[in-house]
């Protein structure tokens, strides 16, 4: 006999299931794609210790044949494809014959089934991939398949196995995924007779969404329809206060599929932009329906990777309709008196329901980072800056620069409501504008000229500060606390954004011009590095072997400050070698916006409180902080009535 010989079917089935079976968590994938691809409508799934010992899925699916049962377990047996046309085409969640022989090759399967047209079913035991028994059964119609002793003949892979928790775990996050990728079927998942999971199985995202993180979190979620040519979206997303700590709860659907795709996953995240707080991640579920043709999903046996034609064209469709949702969104995290006060939930409870992560928020952690560039943690900034000066002079600039922007480019028109464009369901809103406009004028401080705040942004009316930290406001829709140096950061930071991108253009020289000196080494980077500088306004002339000249600067700077921005600029340079000129404007942005507000601990006369608000409202986004931080909260009306009892609560 020669040496190269054909592998038996069952150590083949064994080398296949090397890459199909990984752990209990794939068997499940594998056995409810085909519950589902047999269209049922219920998908019961009870585990074992974690599947190890035992798994076993009931579906009430078309069910197998008598004649295929047998066919069902050998390799590259399937119903789902037949021509290589259809594997361009395909529309179920199997199609490469390969689960069934594989998981059985290193388990002890029972597979239960039966046909609605025929009056029996049939019963087929195997183990380590061998018919142990064939006989008829009294099953309707449907299948129940049972895996037990998982890995029983392969103790290297059972070796690999981890934590029954973790099995536990991963088992858990793919039924996930599979109910949210099909919420006409109502699953149930059952271990050591715990029932961890149901989901409705009505059709209605939403409701199955409830189903799987809670109904809080199903509640703090907002829909998104969209359509081009080649795609059609449907899906929800959490507004920012919702947010987890792992990329883990952002579920990519493609034509019913559940899929892994980094490009897809960050398309999402950059839909929020700066309003995520650094480091946590959104809870998002985007169904996508496309043509079969622009997915080619026989990239990997597990079939989670898929290849996309089109990826940016659909990456850019899922950011802008992501951005586009939350532009019209208030997003004012909302005191709940039945979460806050009533059930008086632990703080870590408290921490999940509002989905705000206290321990991190108040780590100075996220601050820190953009105070690196000078080695200076912000917390220990020089208190000697003069805060009154600082948001008179700062707010003085505002105006400059507007009236500078009003006479260079053309007039911003007054944001006004046509009655007659109106649709009825934007008259709540019309509504309350017309009622809000009264405060608006009354708020206006330092003689600027009367803008409308954006129409989701309420109009605050200032009435007090609390440990020089917190501004509280009110207005027709209840009471707000601000975050003085959230609120200050973000205006800051706008302001810089605006003002670092408009440098190159308007420069300002002066009397007695700058020398800077570096280490010869820095020099040297410096120097690398002039054309950068030169974008933001910053013209550097060698002066000698470690020194710099500037002779004018951009006029944003502030009096008196230019040696230092000057410094802060090339220092950012200099760290981050950064030549993205839109990522320099927002990280300088940040740093600056950062060093330069007023910290914890600072009283503000009613005056500066009140332009503080102000300037606020104009923001682009003024729920949060450039770290995603919250700027303000609100206790609405209905909430404080609540509280003290003056109505009824809800149920
Ligand atoms: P694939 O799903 O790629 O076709 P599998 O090995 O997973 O391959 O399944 C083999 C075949 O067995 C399927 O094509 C299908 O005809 C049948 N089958 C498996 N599970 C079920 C089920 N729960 N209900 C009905 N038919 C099933
Ligand atoms: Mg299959």
């Amino acid at each position: 006999m020669g040496r190269i010989q054909e592998l038996s079917e069952s150590l083949a089935n064994q080398i296949a299931a090397g890459e199909v079976v990984e752990r209990p968590a794939s068997v499940v994938k594998e056995l409810v794609e085909n519950a589902i691809d047999a269209g049922s409508t219920q998908i019961d799934i009870l585990l074992e210790e974690a599947g190890l010992k035992k798994i076993q899925i009931i579906d009430n699916g078309e069910g197998i044949a008598k004649e295929d049962v047998g066919s069902a377990f050998k390799r590259h047996a399937t119903s789902k494809i037949h021509t290589r046309n259809d594997l361009f085409r395909i529309r179920t969640l199997g199609f490469r014959g390969e689960a069934l022989p594989s998981i059985a090759s290193v388990s002890e399967v029972t597979l239960e089934t039966a046909v609605q047209s025929e009056d029996q079913g049939s019963f087929l035991s195997l183990k380590g991939g061998k018919v142990v028994e064939e006989r008829p059964s009294s099953l309707r119609k449907g299948t129940k398949i049972t895996v037990e002793n998982l890995f029983f003949n392969t103790p290297a892979r059972l070796k690999y196995v981890k934590s029954l928790q973790t099995e536990l775990a991963n088992v858990g996050d793919i039924v996930n995924r599979l109910a949210l990728s099909h919420p006409e079927v109502a699953f149930r998942l059952v271990h050591d007779g715990n029932r961890m999971l149901t989901t409705p199985g009505n059709g209605d995202l939403k409701q199955c969404i409830a189903g799987i993180y809670g109904v809080a979190t199903a509640k703090k979620m907002r829909e998104i329809k969209a359509k081009d040519l080649d795609f059609t979206i449907h899906g929800y997303f959490s507004l920012p206060e919702v947010t987890r700590a792992s990329r883990n709860y952002l579920s990519i659907i493609i034509n019913g599929r559940y899929i892994k795709n980094f490009l897809l996953n960050r398309a999402i995240i950059e839909g929020y932009g700066s309003k995520l707080m650094v480091g946590r991640f959104p809870i998002a579920i985007i169904e996508i329906q496309m043509d079969p043709l622009l997915v080619d999903v026989n990239v990997h046996p597990t079939k989670q990777e898929v290849r996309l034609s089109k990826e940016k064209e659909l990456s850019n469709l899922i950011s802008a309709t992501i951005k586009e949702a939350l532009t019209d969104e208030v997003l004012i995290p909302k005191v709940n008196y039945e979460e806050v006060v009533k059930k008086s939930p632990t703080k870590k409870e408290l921490a999940e329901q509002l989905s705000m992560d206290f321990r991190e928020v108040n780590q100075p952690k996220t601050d820190l980072k953009f105070d690196a560039a000078t080695g200076e943690f912000y917390i220990k900034e020089n208190p000697s800056e003069n805060v009154d000066n600082f948001v008179d002079s700062f707010s003085g600039k505002r105006v400059k620069l507007q009236e500078e922007q009003k006479t260079s480019e053309e007039q911003p028109t007054p944001i006004t409501f046509d009655e007659s464009n109106e649709t009825n369901q934007f008259s709540d809103k019309v509504d309350n504008f017309v009622d809000n406009s009264s405060y608006i004028i009354e708020e206006t401080v330092n003689n600027e000229s009367v803008e409308a705040p954006k129409s989701s942004f309420p109009a605050l009316e200032y009435f007090g500060q609390m440990h020089g930290t917190y501004l509280f406001a009110q207005s027709n829709e209840g009471l707000y606390i601000i975050d003085q140096h959230a609120a200050q950061e973000r205006i800051k930071y706008e302001y810089y954004r605006e003002a670092i991108g408009k440098v190159g253009e308007d420069l300002q020289s002066m009397l007695i011009p700058i020398v800077l000196e570096y280490p010869h080494d820095e020099w040297l980077k410096i120097t690398e590095r002039q054309e950068i500088l030169a974008k933001v306004g910053i013209h550097l002339e060698p002066f000698g072997a470690n020194s710099f000249i500037v002779r004018e600067h951009p006029t944003w700077y502030e009096a008196g400050k230019e040696e230092d921005i000057t410094k802060e600029i090339i220092e950012i340079v200099l760290e981050s070698g950064q030549i993205d000129l839109a990522k320099f404007r927002e990280d300088a942005a940040i740093m600056m916006s950062c060093k330069r507000s007023i910290k914890a601990n600072h009283y503000l006369n009613d005056q500066q409180a009140r332009a503080l608000l102000v300037d606020l409202g104009k923001t682009e986004n003024p729920f949060n902080c450039p770290h995603g931080r919250p700027v303000l909260i609100q206790f609405t009306n209905r909430e404080m009535e609540r509280m003290f009892k003056r109505i009824q609560d809800s149920h």
